[in-house]
Parts: C-alpha cells; structure tokens; sequence
C-alpha cells in the first residue's frame, strides 16, 4: 500500500480525462469533477472522507468568475471541486492560478509543521485569497501528521491499516459516470474508463492516496 502525502500539490497541472458538456446547471458537473479532483478540494486539499458530510460540503467552483465570463458559466473546463469554504473565500476573484494550466506544486508547498508556504506571487495570493495559512487549518494539518505517523509506525495494525483507508482511502460513493448522460455528449470518453468507479470494479482502486 502506497503512504499518502495528503497535503503534497500536484507537480504537473491537472490533465482532465472527462469532458462532459452541455449541462445547463453547472452543478450537474459536480459528479465529474469529484472524479477528476480525487474528491478533495483542489485548493487545500481537504478530502471528502474528512467532512461528516462528504460530498456535500463541497461544490463546483468556476476558475474564471462566471460573473464576468458569462459564456464560461457552462465550459467544463474553467470547473474545479472545492470545499464550500474555499469556494465562498474566492467569490469572484479573477486571475487566481488555474490548477488545469499550472501544478500547484511550484505555487505551494506545506512543511511537515502543517504551514504553507507560497513559492510565487500568485501562489501567496491563494493562500490569503482562500485562508490557507489560518491557525485552524495549520493545526488540522499537523493532526493530520501525528496521526499518519502513528498509523506509519503501526503498520502491522488492523486496526490502523483500517483508519488508513477510512480516512485516507476513496469514499464509498464513487460517482457511476458511466450511466450519465450529458446533454451536449463527452468530448473525452476514454476517460470513463479510468474513473475510480471502474477502477474499484476492476480491483484497481488503491486502498489510499
Ligand atoms: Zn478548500
């Protein structure tokens, strides 16, 4: 089983694999992008798993506010999954990083204390824009930490492997991407496929990430 590095950003941008289009409500992309974003917030990193109430407490975000890009309120690929902090912390701020054109990994990083740091101009301007510097956060970080750690030097625990891929594993409710049908077709099909539904029925889904 691969260890998890839960607040490590990705080092490349994100390469989407679904292409969903069509849907007049832009929260009906919101199952396709809890496939594409690993069903965490794609700004700070808090997981699904983490929330008592899963999925609900996240939701689309438009990268480009769509108060001033009407004509991007629908395009799938200004859409990212968000915690509903963050999402509500950005409101419509335009110009912040678009984590499908650059890795966030050379914008941000988090040191093993639970602090974040920006590496760029842009990459401190997400970390005021969505608080992700705040006391609470830093310290939800570092308990996150302590208790890989504990969970790291007790490998051999049942009871740990089983908090491992509670808390650290993909939630039970994957989106079946399969049976949706979007109004204006899938521009990248061959992406169903790898969703981590299909994943999990071909035994492929990794027990934590
Ligand atoms: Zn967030």
């Amino acid at each position: 089983m691969s260890f998890p590095e839960p607040f490590a950003y990705p080092r490349t941008p994100f390469n989407r694999r679904h292409g969903p289009q069509g849907y007049l409500d832009p929260q009906n992309y919101k199952p396709w992008l809890r496939d594409e974003f690993q069903f965490r917030c794609v700004y700070c990193l808090v997981r699904e798993t983490w929330y008592p109430e899963g999925d609900s407490g996240f939701g689309v975000d438009h990268v480009l506010p769509r108060s001033k890009y009407r004509e991007l309120n629908w395009e799938y690929d200004n859409l990212v999954y968000a915690c509903c902090r963050c999402n509500a912390a950005k409101q419509d701020l335009d110009g912040i990083l678009d984590p499908s054109k650059v890795s966030l990994a050379e914008n941000l990083i988090v040191d093993s204390n639970g602090m974040i740091h920006g590496l760029t101009d842009q990459g401190n301007e997400l970390i005021l824009v969505c608080q992700l510097g705040r006391m609470r956060l830093v310290e939800f970080r570092r308990g996150i930490f302590e208790i890989l750690e504990l969970i790291q030097a007790n490998r051999d625990s049942v009871k740990c492997n089983a908090f491992l891929r509670r808390y650290f594993g993909f939630p039970s409710n994957l989106p079946q991407l399969r049976l949706l049908k979007p109004p204006g077709a899938n521009s990248r099909p061959t992406g169903i496929a790898e969703s981590w539904f299909e994943k999990r029925l071909r035994n492929q889904l990794p027990d934590a990430y």
